[in-house]
């Protein structure tokens, strides 16, 4: 048996002040056929572990590309047919193949093309043949398209957000694909769209049980797999949103039903599974409150995770004029300032003009004089288990606040993004992260409290405050919408 098995994936913001070329996939690129990045392949989230689970099945595996970029703005039109087409040539080369698994986003844009991923899938089913199953897994924050439907065999977006599940969801692909080609089921999916935009943690009541109710009822009377689709906000094209896809075994009627029965019950929940946010002010007085540290501050609106730059200025600016102590951020994506800090040197106390410097919803520069505690060529943090460079960084100390400074972009993951430059983050009354969620996994179990704060900046849920242009009306929580 023959698999072919391949992956991309970015999260595109229109709005993000940050275009997206092919060398923004090249930070996580494994291209087996020439040896490339090989050494990152058990960075490559899904895509390895279909790799894994064809070699433990003995079957012949045609590795094409794997890369992924840090969300940004659409990618250059070029840039991406480029990627594309290798992933299609090396299809076309593969042929005959009794297997397709795809690792891929779902909320990827393209100059010139609103749904990349609904691209792909369309051209791999025209090389294929209608019969060879297509095996699609996305990231819940995935806008899904009707050209991704149309044209998968078993379409499944990761259930959990921080999304720690990407290598069971591929274990489940993987065992119904098979069974797909071995005509023991025989998959139709369907999709309900839930006009809702949000960010729902899947840490918190009650979404968290509605993930255990409708992952207890895959595998039972028929249904093959139950995907709750959060959508991805930032996105602005006439097919976003949110949306539930079920796949049933041959019963469409059955995958309607159960398809509208719990995009109602997710719609209907939206304002209980929203994190609570709060001001920047607010946030500061409840952490500060707190009589035991550390207090997890989640900056969620300059989370480079979805589009943002990762060098907003609000928090740090606000933690100055309170002066607040004992306090650590992690990080500020700021190369330039990193470069001087390795001129001046540890140890060196410098003027310092830091962050603010990428798009309008990045604040102001900061002008602080800072001293050099630590400097650092390769730190590290992890991503649910796979590694995450930092780049070239480096920790400053200001007024009783150290912070973390960094040159390649990305969200805050784990403590080690400031245990790496020195700073003990249990030690510290106050952590603020950059981060929507996926801080959570790996800070929970040393925050005394977690507080999400709505600072200002372009992954603010404001959504008022982005220039829509595409986006389907009514759209909750924009429009008044009934279901
Ligand atoms: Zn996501």
């Amino acid at each position: 048996m023959k698999l072919f098995v391949a992956g991309m994936a970015h999260e595109t913001n229109t709005f993000s002040p940050l275009p997206t070329s092919k060398r923004a996939f090249e930070e996580l690129l494994v291209r087996p056929k020439t040896g490339q990045g090989l050494d990152r392949l058990g960075d490559a989230f899904g895509y390895k572990d279909f790799i894994r689970l064809g070699e433990q099945s003995q079957m012949q595996v045609t590795k094409s590309l794997f890369c992924a970029a840090q969300p940004s703005a659409p990618t250059l039109q070029r840039d991406y047919e480029e990627l594309r087409d290798e992933i299609l040539d090396d299809l076309k080369a593969a042929m005959p193949v009794d297997m397709v698994l795809l690792m891929l986003h779902g909320a990827q844009m393209a100059q010139g093309y609103d749904d990349c991923e609904g691209d792909i899938i369309a051209k791999a089913r025209a090389i294929v043949g209608p019969k060879v199953p297509i095996g699609v897994e996305l990231d819940l924050h995935a806008n899904v398209t009707k050209a991704m439907i149309e044209n998968s065999t078993v379409l499944m977006v990761c259930k959990e957000y921080p999304h720690i599940d990407f290598d069971k969801r591929a274990e489940q692909l993987f065992d119904l694909c098979l069974r797909a080609q071995r005509g023991e089921v025989k998959p139709v999916m369907y999709k309900f769209d839930v006009p809702m935009l949000g960010a729902f943690p899947t840490t918190r009541e009650p979404l968290r049980s509605f993930v255990g109710e409708t992952t207890a009822m895959e595998g039972k009377d028929g249904i093959l797999s139950v995907s709750l689709v959060h959508g991805f906000a930032w996105s602005d094209f006439p097919e976003m949103g949110a949306s539930v896809v079920i796949v049933a075994d041959g019963d469409m009627a059955k995958a309607k039903a159960l398809a509208e029965t719990l995009g109602r019950r997710f719609f209907n929940m939206r304002e209980e599974i929203e994190s609570p946010l709060i001001s920047l002010d607010q946030a500061l007085d409840q952490a500060l409150a707190e009589p035991k540290g550390p207090v997890v501050m989640a900056d969620r609106s300059d989370n480079a995770g979805g589009g943002a730059p990762g060098d907003s200025t609000y928090f740090l600016e606000a933690m100055l004029k309170r002066g607040v102590k004992n306090a650590a951020l992690s990080m500020i994506w700021d190369p330039m300032a990193v470069q001087s800090c390795f001129d001046a040197g540890v140890g060196a106390t410098l003027d310092l003009r830091i962050g603010g410097k990428t798009g309008k919803f990045s604040g102001q520069p900061l002008d602080v004089t800072a001293k050099v505690t630590a400097l650092a060529e390769n730190p590290r943090q992890f991503m649910f288990g796979a590694v995450s460079p930092l780049g070239r960084s480096a920790a400053i100390h200001v007024d009783g606040i150290d912070i973390v400074l960094n040159s390649i972009r990305q969200q805050t993951f784990s403590p080690e993004a400031f245990s790496e430059l020195g700073i003990d983050p249990a030690k510290r009354h106050i952590l603020v992260v950059k981060s929507t969620q996926h801080f959570h996994g790996c800070f929970a179990p040393i925050a005394a409290k977690i507080i999400y704060v709505g600072a200002p900046g372009t992954l603010s849920t404001n959504y008022l405050q982005f220039p829509y242009k595409r986006m389907p009306r009514p759209m909750a929580p924009l429009d008044k919408v009934s279901l």
